[in-house]
């Protein structure tokens, strides 16, 4: 073997492809080229956020995954489309900006510049023709047509409404951002403030978004967060008559089989008729506990392990199957926002009612019991097990199902109840009080109420405001801008005002993709022909992280867009996979703990190739890893010795043992890529280069090739360098095609067998490995020295091993 070959430099290699690959428009499409591609294929990733002082090693992750797909896809023929932009309004960004003291308007674009060199240093096949920023006019020119779609469809609306208050970050935020009663960005403490908003009705959509997701190949988890997140609950509505009054109260529950069992009810302390239902001798109590409880925040109040608080109201109402009256209690863990609220308590078959009445001494009845249970023996705990209706009159015996659909039917009869279907899915709160984010395109007129900017006056700017810091008013910066703000109304032309709230980043990236193929168009915010060719999206890779707010909004914007006649569509994304995490050594990455990890330096050191090829082999991409910076040398050696070997590979036939690991390594990768078990595919060619270059043999040409195309998703510098030496004037994505496997390469063609006669061997025969045990004994008696011994004799019967050994009896 010859030692003085040419070293692997992987620094001047990249340099010189990304630098082709720029030159030569090799991932970047022409409009015409857009419209002519036969075989489309769509690979989106997750835009990041620029809001940092760059990508760390975890984004980088995401996107070599994700791209090492679109260049498996594109091997295999596809013409893929792998489009990549910056999602650089919002609040990440803003508080960026205020954190480092630099305005947006000049601090975003550098991150912007910077992001993207990082992006094309780790070598993505990202059509930079095509690239969206989502703070530039022109794009949010039609994230702002969008709202007036809405709008106009009566999809958004304004509303007073509760909301979570970060008087840190003095913004709103969405229930999922509070984590424990604390802000998910800062850890400060939320409140609960009242604002008037402009909401998305996504909650209309809620039904079709759990449906669909049945048709939908995305992450089981992913779906089942979806699934969960939507929370349909199907039950009744049942009125409860309040005792010497007119009212009602109604109440939501997916469990009218346990009636019986309702011993008293409970309100939200705000609830309206609180008032009216509290007794003298128990208002001061109800007055003290109600201000109490205003002082808490809503996620702090749902938690269910902490202590349970309420007060007795003094009412009563009355149990509509017991007839029985049941007493009126408030508690802090019932919500105005969710149902009605209000709720039946039924302790015996409900944990924190369980709780609830033990800790108040209120009656706790059991109401289902399990086949053979005693319906008189008491409860120690809430039982929420399947069983039969006991202690429930006309209903015992029956199961909880169809007692669910009798008791619901004979009180509908009454006029008392009403199958219903509940949903967690809330509206959609889209306004924001904050300054970096496109200004809501509506103009509030006093006559005319709010009035749409006309499309033609879109976009509306955002203007440059020098102190943009939100304040504690909870009103956005741009109320403070009465030059831009003061208009005229568009309908009847009196004085009139902006609306000074900017949108919410989701509505942002709820689109985007459907704007890539398009982005360079001025008058559309997307082609007909182009969205129609290359969208739905083939496949979205992203963080599981995403599973329930942009994944959420992406879907139903998608879907209002395709009800008002703009698309052709209703799910944006046919496939969806959730890339796993990786931690660092053993630690969770974030930018809190210091732990984050750039990859700048080791690109610098190393390669992107070798950091590519390493990231994809920490773990299942599905699941994560952990990053150990020590693991890299594995990954750099063999990128090395594949290198060597290409570069030293001799024209000759390849050796036939050899050449069946390649072709069992072929299909390895061939199956294991499209599913994204990078991890495996990965070791697979490693072990197949041991085989190429055991005892220090030279690779033959034939033995090489074929894993320089199967690298190249993983290592395309490497791969494109190579592939040009093997004496390709094309590049390896626009000549190469997948390797595709013999499977009568895959096995051993043969075997040998030993013949024995009487218990002695007399001969070895070859056969093929898949022979049957008739064909092994046909050419073990057909074998020359073996048939000597049975000359003369009858063959009595034969034993046979499979693949080892054939023993042959004879009388
Ligand atoms: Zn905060
Ligand atoms: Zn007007």
């Amino acid at each position: 073997m010859s030692t003085d070959f040419e070293r692997y430099d992987p620094v001047a290699i990249e340099e010189k492809w990304q630098a082709e690959w720029a030159e030569h428009g090799t991932n970047t499409f022409t409009t015409e080229a857009l419209r002519a591609a036969e075989n489309p294929f769509f690979n989106l990733m997750m835009f990041p956020y620029p809001s940092a002082e760059g990508l760390h090693i975890g984004n980088i992750y995401a996107f070599t995954g994700a791209d090492v797909h679109g260049r498996y896809q594109r091997l295999n023929g596809r013409d893929v489309f792998e489009p990549m932009g910056f999602d650089a309004f919002g609040i990440h960004s803003e508080n960026y900006a205020l954190k480092v003291g630099v305005n947006p308007n000049d601090l975003i674009p550098r991150n912007v510049a910077n992001f993207t060199r990082q992006l094309k240093r780790m070598g993505g096949m990202f059509d930079w023709d095509h690239a969206v920023d989502t703070t530039q006019p022109d794009y949010y020119k039609w994230t702002q047509w969008i709202f007036l779609e809405l709008f106009k469809g009566g999809l958004a609306e304004q509303r007073d409404a509760p909301v979570n208050w970060c008087p840190s970050c003095m913004t709103v935020l969405a229930n999922e951002q509070v984590i424990s009663g604390l802000c998910e960005r800062c850890d400060s403490q939320v409140e609960q403030r009242q604002f008037r908003q402009w909401f998305f009705n996504i909650s209309r959509y809620a039904d079709r978004l759990l449906d669909n997701l049945d048709g939908l190949d995305w992450s089981d988890r992913t779906r089942k967060a979806q699934a969960n997140w939507i929370g349909r609950s199907e039950g009744a509505e049942v009125a409860f008559q309040v005792q010497g009054s007119e009212r009602q109260l109604q109440v939501f529950t997916t469990r009218p089989d346990t009636l019986f069992g309702a011993t008293y009810m409970v309100l939200a302390p705000e609830h309206e008729l609180v008032d009216e239902l509290t007794t003298d001798a128990q208002r001061s109590a109800v007055e003290d506990y109600r201000s109490d409880v205003a002082g808490r925040d809503l996620v702090e109040r749902q938690k269910t392990d902490k202590e349970k608080t309420g007060v007795f109201t003094g009412g009563f109402c009355i149990n509509p199957v017991t007839g029985q009256p049941i007493p009126i209690w408030i508690a802090d863990y019932v919500l105005m926002g969710y149902g009605t609220g209000a709720i039946m308590a039924v302790p015996g078959h409900d944990e924190r009612d369980f709780e609830f009445a033990t800790t108040f001494e209120l009656p706790i009845t059991r109401v289902i019991a399990a086949q053979g249970e005693d319906a008189s023996s008491p409860l120690a705990e809430a039982y929420a097990g399947d069983g039969v209706l006991v202690n429930s009159g006309d209903f015992d015996g029956l199961s909880v199902d169809d007692a669910k659909r009798a008791i619901v039917d004979q009180l509908a009869q009454q006029g008392l109840a009403e199958a219903k279907t509940n949903f967690r899915l809330h509206d959609w709160c889209v306004s924001r009080q904050r300054y970096w984010g496109p200004p809501i395109p509506i103009i509030h007129c006093d006559t005319c109420g709010p009035v749409a900017v006309p499309v033609s006056d879109l976009p509306v700017l955002l203007p440059r405001v020098e102190d943009f810091k939100p304040d504690d008013s909870g009103i956005s910066p741009l109320a403070r801008v009465k030059e831009w703000y003061e208009t005229q109304c568009p309908d009847c032309g009196a004085d009139a005002r902006r609306e000074t709230d900017v949108s919410d980043t989701f509505l942002d990236s709820a689109w985007y993709f459907i704007r890539y193929p398009s982005a360079e168009f001025g008058e559309v915010p997307f082609d007909p022909e182009l969205t129609a060719k290359w969208l739905p999206v083939d496949t979205y890779i992203g963080g599981h992280e995403h599973a329930v707010m942009h994944l959420m909004y992406a879907r139903f914007i998608t879907m209002a867009l395709y009800d008002l006649g703009h698309i052709a569509f209703e799910e944006p994304f046919t496939r969806f996979r959730a890339h796993g995490l990786i931690i660092n050594e053993g630690m969770k990455m974030s930018k809190s703990r210091g732990k984050v990890v750039l990859p700048d330096d080791i690109i610098e050191q190393y390669g992107a190739d070798t950091l590519r090829v390493f990231l994809m082999f920490l773990g299942p991409f599905e699941q994560g890893g952990d990053y150990r910076e020590q693991g890299i040398h594995g990954p750099h050696g063999f990128l090395s010795r594949l290198w060597q070997s290409v570069l030293e590979a001799e024209d000759r036939t390849p050796d036939p043992e050899v050449e069946r690991k390649l072709h069992q390594t072929i299909r390895q990768v061939s199956e294991q890529l499209p599913d994204l078990q990078y991890n495996t595919a990965i070791a697979a060619m490693m072990e197949y280069l041991n085989v190429v270059r055991a005892g220090g043999r030279t690779a033959a040409l034939g033995e090489v090739e074929p894993l320089v195309v199967m690298i190249a998703p993983f290592a395309p510098h490497l791969a494109e360098e190579l592939h040009q030496r093997l004496g390709y004037n094309d590049g390896v994505f626009e000549s190469a095609s997948w390797p595709t496997y013999d499977p009568a390469k895959l096995v051993e063609e043969s075997l040998e067998i030993v013949v024995q006669v009487q218990g002695k061997v007399r001969g070895q025969i070859q056969v093929a490995t898949d022979a049957d045990e008739d064909t092994v004994t046909q050419a073990a008696l057909a074998n020359d020295n073996v048939s000597r011994f049975l000359d003369g004799k009858t063959v009595r019967k034969t034993i046979y091993v499979p693949g080892k050994l054939i023993n042959i009896v004879v009388g």
